[in-house]
């Protein structure tokens, strides 16, 4: 049995972590400072023993005792986190050195949230892990995209430097239930739109593109990287290769869910990149791992997710 920190626990992806690890029998510390998170994520681990629930703000310095430390304390939607952009890089930044600070105190394995954003507006296309990017440096998504960038140059040097087990994950666009309904990301958007017969926000002409990925194949993309022997650093692309455009997407949340609503465009927000698909080759070798939910599926778990949300 091992004692995992998740960081960002209380979140859409931390909490179906948590439940995965407690469900393995292994012990979870949970700490969050509720930014975009949900106590009511987790409420139901609360009786567990296994589990521990902590508010705390990882900019900030933190002394426990675990074995290893899953980084997810950021928020992921581009509402949030151009909500209050400094605090974004504070803790991307400021959180990747005080988790590090950690693991290399209790020589713990520290694994990285990062994303698929450190790519930026890709000229190649599907992305692999090699390419480095075409990210602007001074615009609205610079707080997290450069601040996931620098944290992965933090937990590449600690590992350079201080030999630090670490591992990182770049996160191609995942949904799922649990996501907030207020998020601002496309897929609750839509669904939430869809559910209440508003009409769904097209941003742009509808035309760029994302892959989707259901969260418990994410989830156990992770958990398979966290297990990789010592020497397996990452970064290591996670997502499904599946690409749809906004207007297709829209067009399947509303095939799912029915009613009257109709497409209504609104401004593409600055620096949206067009196009976005993982090579996700490498996970295929590294991890064995490749997403087995198709779309319609994964939308529908999360239409009667919100479903049962909005009914309350
Ligand atoms: P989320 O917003 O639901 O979860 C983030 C969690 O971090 C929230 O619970 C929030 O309260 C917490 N948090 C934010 N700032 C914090 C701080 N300073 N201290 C402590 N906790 C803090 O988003 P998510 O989709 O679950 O994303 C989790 C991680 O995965 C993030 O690091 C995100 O960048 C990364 N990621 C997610 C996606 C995706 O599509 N879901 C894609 C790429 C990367
Ligand atoms: N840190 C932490 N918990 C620990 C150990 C360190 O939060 O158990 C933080 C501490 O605030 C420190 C940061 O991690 O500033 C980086 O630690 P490191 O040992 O790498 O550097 P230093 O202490 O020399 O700044
Ligand atoms: N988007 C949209 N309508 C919405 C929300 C988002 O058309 O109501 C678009 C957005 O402009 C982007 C894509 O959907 O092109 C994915 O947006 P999201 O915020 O989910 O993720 P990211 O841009 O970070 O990949």
């Amino acid at each position: 049995m091992q004692r995992h920190l998740i960081t960002g626990g209380a979140g859409f992806l931390g909490s179906h972590l948590c439940d995965r690890l407690v469900e393995r029998g292994e012990d979870v510390l949970c700490v969050d400072n509720f930014f975009t998170g949900d106590k009511r994520n987790v409420a139901h681990l609360l009786g567990n023993s296994r589990f521990e629930l902590l508010r705390h703000d990882v900019t900030f310095p933190l002394y426990v005792e675990v074995d290893r430390i899953f980084n997810l304390a950021c928020p992921a939607s581009p509402v949030h986190y151009q909500h209050d952009p400094v605090q974004t890089t504070k803790t991307s930044v400021h959180g990747a050195i005080n988790m590090l600070g950690l693991a290399k105190r209790v020589k713990a394995r520290i694994l990285q949230a990062s994303t698929s954003e450190v790519y930026g507006d890709p000229e190649i296309h599907p992305q692999p892990e090699a390419y480095w990017g075409r990210v602007n440096p001074i615009g609205f998504r610079s707080c997290y995209d450069e601040g996931k960038r620098c944290a992965e140059t933090l937990f590449f040097d600690y590992f350079r430097q201080h030999r630090l087990e670490i591992k990182v994950v770049r996160i191609f666009n995942t949904y799922g239930p649990r996501m907030h309904p207020n998020d601002g990301r496309v897929v609750s958007n839509f669904i939430v739109q869809a559910l209440r017969g508003e009409d769904i926000t097209i941003y742009g002409d509808g035309t760029q593109t994302r892959s989707f990925c259901y969260v418990d194949d994410l989830i156990e993309a992770m958990l398979r990287m966290m297990d990789t022997p010592a020497d397996f650093t990452g970064p290591l692309n996670i997502g499904n290769p599946g690409e749809f455009t906004m207007i297709e997407l829209a067009e399947r949340v509303m095939s799912l869910v029915g009613g009257r609503s109709k497409l209504e465009f609104r401004p593409l927000p600055a620096d949206d990149p067009r196009q976005r698909q993982p090579d996700i080759s490498l996970a295929k070798q590294a991890i064995q791992w490749e997403p087995k939910v198709a779309l319609d599926d994964g939308l529908r778990e999360t239409v009667s997710y919100f479903k049962t949300l909005l009914s309350k």
